[in-house]
Parts: C-alpha cells; sequence; structure tokens
C-alpha cells in the first residue's frame, strides 16, 4: 500500500514557519528587510506587549499591485530572484519568497499596500487563509499588521519568554537594522511610546549616539579602508571604551547584518594587546564586496553567511584596524606589521 502524501500548503507553510518566525523580533526581522528591500526611506514599528499581540511595520516603499499582494504570501514567490545565477548575485535581504507565507499561516494578519498610481489594496489572512480583501486607498508604501502571533502553533506560544526579553530581542534588531542603513528613518513604538528614533540622514555617528549615547559616540574612530575585494567603513572605539561581551560589535556585509567568527577575531586581533583581556571593544564596521563573494543561502533566519575569500578579509579587516590605531599613535612604531 502506498503511504506518501503531499502535504497541503498550509500545513506545509506550518513548517516553514517552525524555522522562518522563531519569536515576535523575527517577525520584526522580516517585515523590516521587506520595507527595506522596497526601497522605504521610513519605516516604523509599532508593537503591543513586545509583539506578542501586535506587531505592525509600516514604510513609504514601492507597494504591491492587487494581484501581487496575494502572490506574496504564496510560499517561494519572491520579486527579488528569478533564476539561479541571481542566487549567487543577491543584492537585496530577501530572496527565498517564505517569509510573509510563513508569518501569515501562524497569526491573524492584515496588509495594506499601494504602488501609489492605483488604487491600494487590504487584505484579511487568517492562519494562512485569506478571509477578506478588498480596494483601499492609500498613499505609496505598505503596512503589515500580525496580530495573535502563533495563535494557531500552541507549543510555539508557550515557548516564548516575558515581554521583558521579546523587547529586548527586539530593540537589539530594530538597533543593528538602523546602524545598517543610516539612510533609513527609523521610529520604534511600544504600548503607544515611542522608543527607538533615527534620523536617516547617513550620518552613522548619529546613530551610534541614539543607541550607545554620547559618551561612546565621541570616542569612536572613524575607520575607511578598500582592497581590490573589499570597502570598509565604520567606526571603532578607542580602546579604553571597552565592553565585558562581543554584542556591542556589528558586523554589516553588503546592507545585512550578519554574526561572523572570522572578522570579530580580525578586529580583536588589529587591537593588537590594546584590549585588556575578556573585554571587546564597540564597532560598527560595513564591509561592501561583490555579492558573488558571498553566500547568503546558509540558513533561513540566522544572520550566518559564507565568504569565498574569507582569510583575505581577515588581513584586511584587521591591518584597518592596527593602522587605525597606529595612526592614533595607541600602538608604538616598532613593527609596522606582525
Ligand atoms: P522575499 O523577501 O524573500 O522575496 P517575502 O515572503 O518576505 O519573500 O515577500 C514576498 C514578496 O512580497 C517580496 O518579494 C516582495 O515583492 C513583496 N513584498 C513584501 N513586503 C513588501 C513591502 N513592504 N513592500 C513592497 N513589497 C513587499
Ligand atoms: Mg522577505
Amino acid at each position: 500500500m502506498n503511504k506518501i502524501v503531499q502535504l497541503p500548503d498550509e500545513l506545509s507553510n506550518k513548517i516553514a514557519a517552525g524555522e522562518v518566525v522563531e519569536r515576535p523580533s523575527s517577525v520584526v526581522k522580516e517585515l523590516i528587510e521587506n520595507s527595506i528591500d522596497a526601497g522605504s526611506s521610513w519605516i516604523k514599528i509599532e508593537l503591543d506587549e513586545a509583539g506578542l499581540r501586535l506587531i505592525r511595520v509600516t514604510d513609504d516603499g514601492e507597494g504591491m499591485t492587487a494581484e501581487d499582494t496575494e502572490k506574496a504570501f504564496f510560499r517561494h514567490a519572491t520579486s527579488k530572484i528569478q533564476n539561479e545565477q541571481q542566487l549567487f548575485r543577491v543584492k537585496t535581504l530577501g530572496f527565498r519568497g517564505e517569509a510573509l507565507a510563513s508569518i501569515a499561516s501562524v497569526s491573524h494578519l492584515t496588509i495594506r499596500t499601494s504602488t501609489g498610481d492605483q488604487s491600494g489594496t487590504e487584505m484579511r489572512i487568517h492562519g494562512g487563509e485569506i478571509i477578506e480583501k478588498q480596494k483601499h486607498t492609500k498613499r505609496r508604501g505598505t503596512e503589515i499588521t500580525v496580530e495573535n502571533l502563533f495563535y494557531n502553533t500552541p507549543a510555539r506560544l508557550k515557548y516564548l519568554k516575558t515581554v521583558h526579553t521579546e523587547i529586548g530581542h527586539i530593540m537589539d534588531l530594530v538597533n543593528r537594522m538602523a546602524l545598517a542603513h543610516d539612510e533609513i528613518r527609523f521610529e520604534c513604538h511600544h504600548n503607544g511610546k515611542r522608543i527607538f528614533f533615527s534620523p536617516g540622514n547617513k550620518k552613522l555617528l548619529q546613530v551610534i549616539q541614539q543607541i550607545y549615547g554620547k559618551n561612546v559616540a565621541q570616542q569612536m574612530l572613524s575607520l575607511e579602508e578598500e582592497s581590490l575585494d573589499y570597502t570598509i567603513r565604520g567606526y571603532v572605539a578607542k580602546p579604553e571604551v571597552t565592553r565585558s561581551n562581543r554584542s556591542y560589535m556589528t558586523l554589516i556585509v553588503n546592507g545585512r547584518y550578519i554574526k561572523n567568527y572570522t572578522i570579530n577575531k580580525a578586529i580583536l586581533e588589529g587591537y593588537h594587546t590594546l584590549l585588556p583581556i575578556g573585554r571587546f571593544p564597540v564597532v560598527v564596521l560595513k564591509i561592501d564586496m561583490d555579492p558573488y563573494l558571498i553566500d547568503v543561502n546558509v540558513h533561513p533566519a540566522k544572520t550566518e553567511v559564507r565568504f569565498s575569500k574569507e582569510k583575505e578579509l581577515f588581513d584586511v579587516v584587521k591591518q584597518a584596524v592596527y593602522n587605525l590605531m597606529h595612526a592614533q599613535r595607541l600602538i608604538p612604531d616598532v613593527s609596522k606589521k606582525e
């Protein structure tokens, strides 16, 4: 007797959602990334009870047509890549076409979107099922509201931590997004109160000040370095401004916030012996490279990537930080290179 069945879309979306949507901050991440990919200059994030009750992300990006609004919620439906070659040259943050389908399958979702040149669309989806679709007048942009997250996946709901923990995850994410995109004005509101704001004037140091305070911002050194394959810019703190963990080191590659052991290590080695043992600097480093040199298709939700020339990247970053410390006369001029 045959036993194998093809799972219905609703169920496979729910299974995929387990990977993409771990907690409220994962929803916020996916929605912000979509807003960035839509070319927004302003992104507003509203939360009730750390997103456990409500998450709303509004942008002034390109919006969607009525037909695309429906397609956007199909699994593997994306406007960002069309073929295999493009997968290896991804310039957008998204490309899997999984996020909206996943989020909609485990929540009550409402989207209002407009391209600005035709009437907009409003659509409601409950647990992956479209329950209402109508015309909507709205200016260009998109607003997505996610309520009752995980209402139909009780185990996941139970696993969520306190409002305090969840808002911590969300704030960390919003901070990194604002650092990664200083050209975008971010606003974040929690339970009706504005808790974060970035000016969107392309002044990274101002965003650093918003997040880490004036004292830290005043102690940051500007770093700029160019090699054949990499353009590196950002700010690294003077060695006296240290923290007890690595979470104050933000790495952004091609506009994407990532975590990477090798680059962190390169930065730390660049400080030479200036950092006390067990202490870590405040760093915001933006590295731009040909997308061909980086594989972002490692995990649907994680901030992991792979570099094809990792050793070269390590050397460039380490030398850049070293040179900067040296130029500050923080490292004595004995042997230029180790
Ligand atoms: P991906 O981002 O990987 O393409 P998503 O499921 O996140 O997949 O989104 C599906 C599609 O919906 C996107 O490719 C994009 O065309 C459209 N979309 C989603 N969010 C927005 C938005 N805020 N503004 C405009 N288009 C959007
Ligand atoms: Mg996306």
